[in-house]
C-alpha cells in the first residue's frame, strides 16, 4: 500500500525529520486559507500516488494566497498518469541550494533493508541507476543492530555533503530508518532532501510503500489507504480476501496457491498466451469465494478464456467445482472454460462439473491445460 507525500512526510516528521510547514486542501478555498496562514510563497503540490508530478505540471510555486487558490484550482482539475488529483499539499516554499536523494528499500539479495543516498536528488532514482550508477551509495542495515553511526557517515561522505551537515544528515537518516521500521514499510524515500540557501536540510518530498502483510499491526495506517490506488476489481478482490493483480493478457487464471498461480502464468506464457491476471483464491477456498473470483475475472473485457487450475490439498476439488457452478449461474460466462482439478476429491469435483450441463474443456496435466487455454483464447479449440 502506498502513502501520499503528505502522509509520508508527517510520519517522517514524527521521527525527527525536518519537513516544511504545510497542510492539505481538497478545495481551492481551503488552499487559499492554508496559504494565508503560512504567509509568503508556497508550493502547491498534487497528491497522487505516482512519481514525476513536477514534470506533469502537478507542482507549482505561488507567490500569494490568491495565486495559491488559482493554482490549486488548476491542479485539482488535473489527472496525472490516469489518477485524478483530489487533494493538494501546500508547503512553505524553500530556497534550494542542493537536492539529494535518501531512501530505504528491502534488498532481497542482501536480505536486509538497504539505505541509499545520492548527490543526484530530485530525479527518479531508477534514472540515476541507469545513467550514473556510481552516484548512488548503499549500505545494508543489520535489522538486529539497526542503523549505525559509522554507516550514516559513510553515506554522508560518499555523496560529498559539506561537513557542517553531518549531524543533521545523521539525524534524518536515523529518523527515516525509524519510520521505515515502525511502519513495516518496504520503501521509504525522501527525494529530494534539500539543502536550503540558509544551510538547513529539509525533506521536501516523501514517499512510502507499506508491506500489506504488516498492515494488520497498523490499523491507523491501513485506514489511510487511497482507494484510487487500486482498480475497482482489485479493491473487491482484497475485500473478499483474494490475492488479485490485473494484467493485460487474455487468459483469466483462477488458481489456488500463489506458487501455483505463478507457475500457471509462466506456462501460459510458455505456450504463447498471456495471463489476464494473477489470482490466488487461497487454501480451503469455499464456493462463495470461488464465485467472487470468477466474477472478477469475467468482468475483465480482455478475457477470452478462463483457466481453472486447482490443486486439492486442504482445498477440496468438489467445493471449488461447486463454486465454479454457482458463479456460472450468476455470471453466465460466454468464453471457453478450461478446468484442471487434481488432488483431494478430484473425482467428486469432476462429477460436479460434468453434471452441471455447462460445457467445460477438461485437462489433466498443467501443460495440457495451458495449451488448451491458449488455443481456446485464439478461438482454435472447439468445446
Ligand atoms: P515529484 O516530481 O513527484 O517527485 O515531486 P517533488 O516533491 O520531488 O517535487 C519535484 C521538484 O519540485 C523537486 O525536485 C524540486 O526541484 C521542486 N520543489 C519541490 N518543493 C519545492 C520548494 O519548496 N521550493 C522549490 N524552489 N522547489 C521545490
Ligand atoms: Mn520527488
Amino acid at each position: 500500500m502506498k502513502l501520499h507525500e503528505y502522509q509520508s512526510k508527517r510520519l517522517f516528521a514524527a521521527h525527527g525529520v525536518p519537513i516544511p510547514d504545510g497542510d492539505v486542501a481538497a478545495t481551492p478555498a481551503e488552499a487559499r486559507r492554508i496559504a494565508e496562514k503560512l504567509g509568503g510563497r508556497v508550493v502547491v503540490k498534487s497528491q497522487v500516488l505516482v512519481g514525476g508530478r513536477g514534470k506533469a505540471g502537478g507542482i507549482k510555486l505561488a507567490q500569494t494566497p490568491d495565486e495559491a487558490q488559482k493554482l490549486a484550482e488548476e491542479i485539482l482539475g488535473l489527472e496525472i498518469k490516469g489518477l485524478p488529483v483530489r487533494k493538494v499539499l501546500l508547503d512553505e516554499a524553500a530556497d534550494i541550494q542542493q537536492e539529494i536523494y535518501l531512501g530505504i528499500v528491502i534488498d532481497r539479495a542482501a536480505r536486509r533493508p538497504v539505505m541509499m543516498a545520492s548527490s543526484e536528488g530530485g530525479v527518479e532514482i531508477e534514472e540515476v541507476a541507469r545513467t550514473n550508477p556510481d552516484a548512488i551509495k548503499r549500505i545494508a542495515i543489520d535489522p538486529f543492530l539497526g542503523l549505525r553511526g559509522y554507516q550514516t557517515i559513510e553515506l554522508f561522505k560518499g555523496i560529498g555533503l559539506a561537513d557542517e551537515h553531518r549531524r543533521a544528515f545523521d539525524r534524518i537518516a536515523r529518523g527515516l530508518y525509524e519510520t521505515f521500521v515502525a511502519c513495516d514499510a518496504s520503501l521509504a524515500e525522501i527525494n529530494p532532501l534539500i539543502v536550503t540557501t540558509e544551510g538547513d536540510l529539509l525533506a521536501v518530498d516523501g514517499k512510502m510503500v507499506l508491506d500489506d502483510n504488516g498492515l494488520f499491526r497498523h490499523p491507523d495506517l491501513a485506514a489511510k489507504r487511497d482507494l484510487d490506488e487500486e482498480t475497482e476489481t482489485e479493491r473487491e478482490a482484497r475485500e473478499a480476501g483474494l490475492s488479485y493483480v490485473q494484467l493485460d493478457g487474455e487468459i483469466g487464471c483462477m488458481v489456488n496457491g500463489a506458487g501455483l498461480a505463478m507457475a500457471t502464468m509462466d506456462i501460459t506464457k510458455h505456450f504463447g498466451g498471456a495471463p489476464a491476471n494473477f489470482l490466488d483464491i487461497g487454501g480451503g477456498a469455499k464456493s462463495e469465494r470461488v464465485a467472487t473470483a470468477l466474477r472478477l475475472i469475467l468482468a475483465d473485457p480482455n478475457v477470452k478464456a478462463v483457466l481453472f487450475n486447482v490443486f486439492g490439498g486442504i482445498t477440496r476439488c468438489d467445493e471449488v467445482a461447486k463454486g465454479i457452478i454457482t458463479a456460472f449461474e450468476e455470471v453466465k460466462p460466454d468464453v471457453p472454460l478450461i478446468a484442471r482439478l487434481v488432488g483431494t476429491n478430484e473425482e467428486e469435483g469432476r462429477a460436479v462439473l460434468a453434471e452441471s450441463g455447462y460445457e467445460l474443456i477438461t485437462a489433466t496435466t498443467l501443460a495440457d491445460a495451458a495449451q488448451k487455454a491458449v488455443a481456446a483464447a485464439r478461438g482454435e479449440l472447439e468445446v
